[in-house]
């Protein structure tokens, strides 16, 4: 198999994890790029769930492993989660690129007190402190994970970095911290013992192996999460799009097979633009069947008819060669469905999401209607199988965005996929 990136489409819980998991047995190593442990996913194997939020979801498939340096990491939920898995039976073969920065104590703090500070205009922030952590790392005040291997080095950043860091939290926020430079050292430089043998330099194993060997790059949160083409300033801080590959493993461009996930339907959690919403009966009903609440957050997530013109756009954004198309078992038993097919601005039609944000709020949905089906789709193993309604509402969306499907998911285990 031909080295790819998979991409989320929409507002990320798209189900990349699963198409990974179900995907990963045809490749050498599966590469985790962006985000930190804000970011979930939910493998399901022969009936048991496996929270992921920082290892690479093809550890269930017993692949290498790979954390480059776009992801930041909170050592304590890493090393809980590799615990996890090895109690479970599978073996963590993993390497860590040691630019990876590191989630800090002040990190969750400022987090948590900014969102409080921010009152009805919070981002939705999880409170875990990625952010902050990306925001150190480029303004050259974060810890990179091979610090945590020499004590004086952190000691000495701690004491340059944290009193600012207090200051803001106690002062500006008015919080009070209950964490020190001393027990910070103590518990990060223990957490850098443990994580020593993981250490190694992702970015020239893959420079060197991209020729000989397969990886699957896998990318957290989705494309209308992006921090420049996503719903601006409801977004992650690192990148999302899918060329942003290459400068967070650190290899050259390279033009590889984009799979794009997109739900058969919209999601999304948290606050910010949401243009197909459903806040009625037929949004509860896809929230209950699709189990839609956040793996991490358990936060109930916001549902809604299919959107093509922000599909459009992240299709277009991300060089997107495939499709796969996830959770269409959830769509069973809705009479009737809707597909956007344009937003109305100002008498004219858009078919692509538009490039200022702002406009977003006077664009109106133009809806398609299809007819729904009300069989179980769940054990179909072929496409052809499908009811005709079902192929007849992929084939329109694989029209409109000009890219066709390739794998079609109808439940949350591994073995419910359909290669098409
Ligand atoms: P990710 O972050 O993109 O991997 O997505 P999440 O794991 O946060 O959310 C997707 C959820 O949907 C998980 O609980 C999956 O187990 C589940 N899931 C994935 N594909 C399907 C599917 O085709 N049908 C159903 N019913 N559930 C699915």
């Amino acid at each position: 198999m031909r080295s790819s990136i998979v991409v989320g489409l929409q507002w990320g819980d798209e189900g990349k994890g699963k198409i990974i998991d179900a995907i990963a047995g045809s490749f050498d190593y599966v590469v985790r790029w962006n985000g930190g442990n804000n970011a979930g996913h939910t493998v399901v194997v022969d009936g048991k769930k496996f929270p992921l939020s920082l290892v690479p979801s093809g550890v269930l498939q017993r692949k290498k492993l790979l954390i480059a340096q776009g992801v930041v990491i909170n050592p304590a939920v890493l090393l809980a989660e590799i615990a996890m898995l090895e109690a479970a039976g599978y073996r963590v073969d993993l390497m860590i690129d040691p630019r990876c920065h590191i989630v800090m104590p002040y990190h969750r703090a400022m987090d948590t007190a900014s969102e409080i500070w921010k009152g009805k205009d919070a981002t939705g922030s999880l409170r875990l402190g990625i952010g902050y952590c990306y925001e150190d790392r480029n303004n050259r005040a974060g810890i990179r994970l091979e610090f945590l291997l020499r004590p004086t080095l952190l000691k000495d950043k701690l004491e340059k970095i944290f009193p600012l860091k207090r200051a803001i939290i106690e002062k500006g926020y008015g919080v009070k911290t209950d964490f020190t430079i001393e027990t910070m050292l103590a518990e990060y430089v223990a957490y850098g013992k443990k994580l020593k043998k993981y250490i190694g330099d992702v970015s020239a194993l893959v420079t060197h192996k991209l020729d000989t060997h397969s990886f699957l790059f896998e990318q957290a949160h989705g494309t209308m999460l992006d921090p420049v083409f996503g719903t601006y300033p409801f977004t992650v801080a690192p990148p999302t799009i899918a060329s942003a590959v290459f400068p967070s493993v650190g290899i050259a461009a390279a033009k590889l097979p984009v799979i794009g996930v997109t739900k058969a339907y919209t999601t999304r959690v948290g606050n910010g633009p949401f243009p197909t919403e459903l806040l009625d009966a037929v949004g509860d009903t896809m929230r209950k069947n699709g189990n839609e609440f956040g793996t991490v957050s358990k936060r109930p997530r916001r549902c809604g008819w299919l959107d093509l013109p922000a599909l459009r756009y992240a299709v277009r954004i991300n060089g997107v060669t495939h499709l796969a198309i996830t959770k269409l078992d959830v769509l069973s038993g809705l009479n009737l469905l809707k597909v956007c097919t344009g937003y109305r601005y100002h008498g004219k039609i858009l078919r692509e999401f538009p490039a200022q944000i702002s406009q977003l709020p006077e664009c109106k949905p133009v809806y398609e209607t299809f007819a729904g089906w009300s069989k179980d789709i769940g054990h179909i193993k072929k496409r052809n199988n499908l009811p005709k309604e079902a192929r007849r509402y992929l084939s329109y969306g694989e029209r409109e965005l000009g890219v066709p499907i390739r794998y079609i998911s109808n439940g949350a285990e591994r073995k419910a996929l359909i290669r098409s």
